[in-house]
């Protein structure tokens, strides 16, 4: 018996985790629309299926923080940034991801698909959206009361201050060290090495429960409010789907205008990083292939292609900060609240450093997107609905990840082609 449930656990592990969800929406939406014809008699159990999307929601919150932290320290312990052109690649990530969460911004605004449904706010329209944009507290709340704060406070501009401001000394004490030919600091670069692949290798087990959560939140909604909430989300992928599409746009005009690559010659040479992006989901698993690709087909400089593809890649997530933006622009909408422009500017705010925090691994936008909705107040349970879509999104983010990657290596290797 035991054996038998093992084999069916392994042959169940080999399906792709995409058909895997498929298949729990199609089981879902039976059992929803059964549980919904009679749904007096089945309240309970309808209101109890939420509870393992629930609990992981809530491990992907938990573990939100520990993965910013690790993966802005890691970086700044293993990537080689050289000064001048490092300040240059900082101007670039900051401007591209700026226009990124704009272009995201203005296609809900101007789509608005949460009006495609409505549901039901968990608590009071008042009690949500208290947050309001205030830029002198907002300054003053960057440095944090202690250095456990913002772990447990899961607030996200603290935290990566934090980690900012680790990662520089570390990174500085380990450029002392080997100038002095000490080798202390291979014990801290170790412990986050390890650290980092212990909460991925976590994360991907949450990962593995998401038809799980999947199966539960479409089967309660299904049973509650019927197919409405499907159609504002199925309008929600066609906006994220437009605005990613404008994003790639934009990077093939500053290309255009501001390196001797060709956006075609961009596009043809990029095609298999985009691809590997796009069926990985991983923009660090592409890594290798993006950097081939700037290399020997696109022909960029090795320093160019190095910084953007190599040290770009862990903190240039445009796709991802354009993709949250809309999700908090888009609950709210759903949930019928209205996001003002200053709550909206909080939301660009926000985005940006839970962007710079997304490790290039899939879902990971998910998890930082929990720091987003609680800089604003949105109730996080609703990124739960978000989960049934996202293993398709996260694909189309991640693809523009490496597209934005592959820009910023071209704009540093200039205008004319040096060899
Ligand atoms: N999967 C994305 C990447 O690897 C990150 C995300 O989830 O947004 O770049």
């Amino acid at each position: 018996m035991r054996k038998t449930a093992l084999k069916k656990y392994k042959s169940w592990k080999h399906i792709p985790l995409a058909l895997q969800i498929v298949i729990a929406i199609i089981l879902a939406v039976i059992l929803g629309t059964l549980l919904g014809s009679q749904s007096a008699n089945n309240a309970d159990l309808i209101n109890h299926l939420v509870i393992p999307c629930n609990l992981i929601l809530k491990a992907l919150r938990a573990l939100a923080t520990p993965l910013i932290m690790l993966a802005i320290l890691h970086s700044f312990l293993t990537a080689d940034i050289p000064g001048k052109a490092g300040r240059r690649l900082a101007v670039l990530l900051l401007t591209n991801t700026t226009v990124a969460i704009f272009i995201g911004l203005f296609v809900a605004n101007v789509l608005q698909p949460g009006s495609w449904g409505r549901l039901a706010p968990p608590v009071s329209k008042e009690a949500l959206i208290t947050k309001t944009f205030d830029p002198w507290s907002l300054i003053q709340d960057i440095v944090p009361d202690s250095v456990l704060k913002p772990l447990v406070d899961n607030n996200v501009i603290q935290l990566i201050f934090l980690a900012l401001a680790f990662g520089i000394v570390l990174r500085g004490l380990k450029a002392q060290q080997i100038s002095e030919d000490k080798t202390d600091y291979q014990v801290i670069e170790g412990v986050i090495t390890i650290l980092f692949a212990a909460v991925i290798r976590i994360l991907h087990w949450i990962i593995a429960l998401v038809p799980l959560a999947v199966f539960g939140i479409v089967a309660k909604t299904v049973a509650l409010q019927g197919f409405a909430p499907f159609k504002a989300l199925g309008a929600f992928i066609l906006a994220v789907l437009l605005a990613l599409f404008l994003q790639a746009c934009y990077y093939l005009l500053r290309v255009k205008f501001g390196s001797w690559v060709k956006p075609k010659s961009l596009l043809r040479g990029g095609s298999e990083a985009l691809l590997t992006a796009f069926s990985t989901a991983s923009s660090t698993a592409t890594t290798p292939i993006t950097f081939e690709a700037l290399l020997k087909k696109i022909g960029l400089r090795e320093s160019s292609a190095s910084l953007g593809a190599l040290v770009g890649s862990n903190f240039n997530n445009d796709g991802t900060a354009l993709y949250e933006a809309m999700s908090a622009l888009f609950i709210a909408q759903v949930l019928g609240l209205h996001l003002s422009l200053p709550q909206q500017l909080i939301v660009v705010l926000t985005s940006i450093f839970a962007s710079v925090g997304a490790a290039g691994i899939p879902e990971a936008g998910l998890v930082t997107m929990t720091l987003v909705f609680t800089s604003v107040g949105l109730p996080t349970e609703y990124i739960a609905l978000l989960v049934t879509v996202d293993w398709f999104l996260d694909r189309c983010r991640t693809a523009i990840n490496v597209m934005g990657d592959m820009t910023v290596s071209c704009l540093l290797d200039g205008k004319h082609r040096k060899v």
